[in-house]
């Protein structure tokens, strides 16, 4: 959070409520959420902040390698305040985003070809094991 700050004020922008608000929320979720989720969630607290604050905010810590823009769900672009290396599933019916925990990908390329990945964006698509078991309790249900 901090870092954030400091880099910000490096590149004199503005440190409003509404852009701490902004971070805060983003360090306070793992929802990955698109720039309209945002909106909606802290126009709660600061109903007269506008839409392109939100955006313009995220574009610039996109900007300064603080955020990563995600194009894994094709309805939205979504957001990830989270810049370490790593893979996101994105779950075609509950539609969620969420990480996953292993970067063996990167890990097979560095290896074998001494590649120094950097960045990576490996997206996967499916159905997560949270909708595969509601669907698996719905048939054990119809069966009894
Ligand atoms: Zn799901
Ligand atoms: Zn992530």
């Amino acid at each position: 959070m901090k870092k954030i700050i400091e880099k910000l004020k490096e590149k004199n922008i503005k440190i409003t409520p509404q852009r701490i608000a902004i971070i805060e929320f983003l360090m306070s979720t793992k929802s990955h959420p698109s720039a309209e989720d945002i909106y909606k969630e802290i126009s709660k607290k600061y109903p007269s902040m506008s839409y392109a604050t939100v955006y313009n905010t995220l574009i610039t810590l996109k900007n300064l390698g603080e955020v990563v823009e995600l194009a894994i769900d094709s309805d939205k672009k979504r957001f990830d305040i989270d810049t370490s290396l790593h893979h996101h599933f994105y779950c075609t019916r509950c539609k969620r985003v969420y990480d996953l925990s292993k970067n063996f990908i990167i890990e097979a390329i560095s290896t074998i070809d001494g590649h120094n990945v950097e960045r990576t964006f490996l997206n996967f698509t499916g159905i997560c094991n949270k909708c595969l078991k509601e669907e698996k309790d719905e048939q054990d249900r119809k069966k009894s």
